[in-house]
């Protein structure tokens, strides 16, 4: 069993349109994908349409968090999309996605960059709006080569001349919220340091009390020590440990299925929900 537990669409900043995905994700053999899009579940009625047969779907979104002043993302999964506490929390950080967007334009023009609020919100579509679209507008522009350098302290990192922070969930919340939703929660890529600060192993023993599932081990931000780190804690904690390729279509360089999770810790992510089951594909409607 081959199955990969984050991946984004054009729901979000993913190339992908929910279809391609689960098609793709077929094609790459996999047997399970999710789909976590940042901060919405938009693309999740898509991507079942469409899923082929032999591939089974794992909704799921990655929720935007901040703790202490460091951002961190909550990967969330089978919990009901319709629950409104966690539905109103998604749709306001969503929400304010947008006029973020347009303050970091603000940012940019004032740097002499010509961009556009229009060419933005046609590279995002009906995309939740981030980082990654505004770094596409910069490689359309020339100002830079590829997404990943806009990432820097020059544009869009963190803390960046172009940055403007978002509203983002406090992580206790998000997980009460997800668990009261019949949810499960995993912590993605709590080591990946290159993207910025990274929240300290003593926040993540509070997570794991309030009631985190699990931690993101295998991903492509994670050197191997701090595979072997991670691992360790989690055992220490109590957590699960997933894998998976964090793909955004050709906004990011990984392939699905670069990292899988283990078929046993699936299994037990699957026992915890209740908010939703897995979808088996029937074959796809979209797909005939
Ligand atoms: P936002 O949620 O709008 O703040 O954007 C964050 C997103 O930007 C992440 O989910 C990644 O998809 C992407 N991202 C963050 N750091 C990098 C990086 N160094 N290179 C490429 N993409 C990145
Ligand atoms: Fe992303
Ligand atoms: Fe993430
Ligand atoms: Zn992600």
């Amino acid at each position: 069993m081959r199955i990969d537990l984050h991946c984004h669409s054009t729901a979000s900043d993913g190339t992908d349109t929910p279809t391609e995905l689960v098609r793709n994700a077929a094609a790459a053999g996999l047997d399970v994908v999710a789909l976590t899009d940042h901060d919405t579940t938009r693309g999740h009625a898509e991507a079942v349409a469409a899923l082929p047969e032999g591939l089974t779907l794992v909704t799921g979104a990655e929720l935007s968090c901040r703790l202490d002043g460091v951002g961190l993302h909550l990967l969330a999964y089978l919990f009901d999309p319709e629950e409104p506490a966690l539905l109103a929390e998604r749709e306001l950080v969503r929400d304010d996605r947008v006029p973020r967007a347009q303050a970091m334009i603000a940012k940019l023009n004032e740097l002499g960059v010509p961009v556009t609020w229009e060419q933005v919100a046609r590279i995002a579509g009906d995309g939740s709006v981030g980082r990654p679209h505004v770094a596409s507008a910069l490689v359309e522009l020339g100002v830079v080569p590829t997404v990943s350098d806009a990432f820097t302290a020059d544009w869009l990192a963190d803390g960046g001349r172009a940055h403007v922070g978002k509203h983002e969930t406090d992580p206790f919340e998000a997980i009460r919220l997800v668990k009261a939703a019949g949810g499960v929660t995993v912590f993605a890529h709590p080591g990946a340091s290159k993207r910025g600060r990274t929240v300290p192993e003593s926040a993540i023993a509070g997570l794991a009390a309030a009631g985190l599932d699990g931690i993101e081990v295998d991903h492509m931000d994670h050197d191997p020590a701090t595979r072997a780190r991670l691992r360790g804690l989690a055992k220490e904690l109590g957590l699960l440990t997933t894998g998976s390729s964090d793909y955004h279509g050709s906004r990011k360089t990984c392939v699905l299925g670069e990292h899988t999770t283990d078929p046993e810790v699936y299994g037990e992510i699957t026992r915890r929900a209740a908010g939703a089951f897995p979808v088996p594909g029937a074959g796809g409607t979209a797909a005939r």
